[in-house]
C-alpha cells in the first residue's frame, strides 16, 4: 500500500526525532537536478544536499561505479586491507596535494579527526605541554553536531543544553586577522576556518585573509586546517576554495560530494610528517576507507580531475552573480556569491527565508533557508544556464 506525502509527513513527525524542519516535500525518485516527488511533482535541486550532491543525483559514473562495487566487496573494516582504498588515497593525494589520507565517514567526523591529529602534532612535534593545546576557531563557523563541535559554536541553538564542551578553543571574528593574531601563541596547535563559510550565509572573507591565516600559522608555528566540507570539490569554481588564493593549508577536510551523494564519505588530508603523529591503535572507524567509499569517492575524483565542473561553476556563477545583481534592490537586500553558491538575504518584510523557501516549492524550486531572512543557492554542477535562469525567474516571482 503506497502512501502519499501527507500520510508520509504523518508518519516521519510521530517516528522520528524532531531535530530538523524539513520542508513539505516527499522526494521518491530523483535524475540529475531533478527530483520527484511521491504524487510525481517534478522540483529543480537548488540545494544539491547542502553541497554533497555536486554531481546531480544519481551521476551515471558514480552510479555505475557503485553497482560494480557493490557486486565485488562493501566493505573489510580496517583490521585487513582492501583492493580500493591505495588508490582513492593517491586520487586525494594527486587532487590536493597533500600526500597523506585518513579515511572517515561523515563532516563531523572529519573535524572531529583533524582536531585530534592537531592536537597530538602539537604535543609530538611542536612541543606543547601535555593538554594544554588551544584551536583557534571562527565565530559563525559550522563544523557540524558532535559535543566537542558545538562546544565552539557560536549559535546557541546548536549548544544550549548540550554542555558541558571540550576545553582548549578559542572563537575569534572571522575575516578579522588582528583577532586572530591575538588569539595565536605557542600553545596553539591549529588554526580551524572554513575558506568561505557556509551555514553562516555563505560569507566570503576579504582578499588576503587566508593568505593572512597561512601567514599567521606559519609565524607561530600552527597547523591551518582549511575545512572544505562544503566549500570544496567544484563549488566554487576551483577544486578548493582556498586556492582562489592560491594557498596551501597543512591539513584539508573533505566530505559531502566525496560521498557523490551515494555513500558517506570524508577524509583528513595531511602531509605524511604531520600524519605520521597517528600510529595503531590511536584513532579509527569501523567504517572509514571501506571499498564502496573508496571506489566512490575515486570516481569523484575522477570526475574533477580534467576541470570540467570547476569550470561550469564559475561560468555558470557569473549567471547566478547577475540574476542575483539584477535582484537587489527588487526583494534582494545583498547576497554574496562565488561560483554555483550564493548566501541572498532577502528583505524580511517578504516574509522568513523559510516562507520565501515554501513558496518556492510551490513553483517547483527545492532551496533552504540558512537562518533568518538569508537563503542558500547551491545548485548541482551539472546544471543547465537555462534551468539556472529559470530558478532565478521563480525567485524574482516569488520575491517581486
Ligand atoms: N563542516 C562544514 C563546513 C559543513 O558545512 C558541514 C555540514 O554542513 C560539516 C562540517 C558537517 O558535516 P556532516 O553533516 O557530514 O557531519
Amino acid at each position: 500500500t503506497l502512501r502519499g506525502s501527507a500520510e508520509l509527513i504523518e508518519a516521519e513527525e510521530a517516528t522520528l526525532a524532531h531535530n530538523y524542519h524539513p520542508l513539505p516535500v516527499v522526494v521518491a525518485r530523483a535524475e540529475g537536478v531533478w527530483v520527484e516527488d511521491v504524487e510525481g511533482r517534478r522540483y529543480l535541486d537548488m540545494l544539491a544536499g547542502y553541497s554533497a550532491l555536486n554531481f546531480g543525483h544519481r551521476h551515471p559514473v558514480l552510479i555505475e561505479t557503485a553497482h560494480r562495487q557493490l557486486d565485488r566487496l562493501t566493505l573489510t573494516s580496517r583490521a585487513f586491507r582492501n583492493d580500493r582504498l591505495a588508490g582513492f588515497a593517491e586520487d586525494l593525494a594527486r587532487l590536493t596535494g597533500l600526500e597523506a589520507t585518513l579515511p572517515m565517514n561523515t563532516g563531523a567526523e572529519a573535524v572531529e579527526s583533524g582536531i585530534k591529529l592537531a592536537r597530538k602534532w602539537a604535543y609530538d612535534v611542536k612541543g606543547v605541554p601535555r593538554d594544554q593545546a588551544t584551536i583557534v576557531v571562527a565565530a559563525d563557523n559550522f563544523h557540524g553536531r558532535t559535543t566537542t563541535i558545538v562546544g565552539f559554536s557560536s549559535d546557541p541553538l546548536a549548544r544550549e543544553g548540550f554542555g558541558p564542551f571540550t576545553p582548549g578553543f578559542r572563537v575569534v571574528p572571522y575575516n578579522d586577522l588582528p583577532a586572530l593574531e591575538a588569539a595565536v601563541d605557542e600553545t596553539t596547535a591549529a588554526v580551524l576556518i572554513e575558506p568561505i563559510q557556509g551555514e553562516a550565509g555563505v560569507i566570503i572573507p576579504d582578499d588576503g585573509y587566508l593568505t593572512g591565516v597561512r601567514d599567521v600559522t606559519r609565524r607561530w608555528g600552527a597547523l591551518f586546517v582549511a575545512d572544505e566540507i562544503q566549500s570544496g570539490l567544484g563549488r566554487t569554481g576551483t577544486t578548493l576554495a582556498v586556492e582562489h588564493e592560491s594557498v596551501r593549508p597543512d591539513v584539508v577536510l573533505l566530505g559531502k560530494a566525496l560521498g557523490g551523494g551515494i555513500v558517506p564519505v570524508s577524509a583528513v588530508l595531511a602531509g605524511r610528517e604531520v600524519m605520521n603523529v597517528l600510529h595503531p591503535g590511536e584513532h579509527g572507524s569501523t567504517f572509514g576507507g571501506n571499498p564502496l567509499a573508496a571506489a566512490v569517492g575515486s570516481a569523484v575524483v575522477g570526475l574533477l580531475a580534467d576541470g570540467h565542473y570547476q569550470r561550469r561553476a564559475a561560468e555558470l556563477g557569473e549567471v547566478l552573480d547577475a540574476g542575483l545583481a539584477a535582484l537587489v534592490g527588487q526583494g534582494v537586500l545583498r547576497y554574496r556569491c562565488r561560483g554555483l553558491w550564493a548566501g541572498v538575504d532577502l528583505d524580511p518584510a517578504l516574509g522568513t527565508g523559510r516562507e520565501v523557501s515554501e513558496r518556492l516549492l510551490g513553483e517547483g524550486v527545492l532551496v533552504k533557508d540558512t537562518h533568518g531572512s538569508t537563503i542558500r543557492l547551491a545548485p548541482p554542477l551539472t546544471i543547465t544556464r537555462e534551468e539556472l535562469e529559470w530558478a532565478l525567474a521563480a525567485l524574482a516571482k516569488v520575491i517581486g
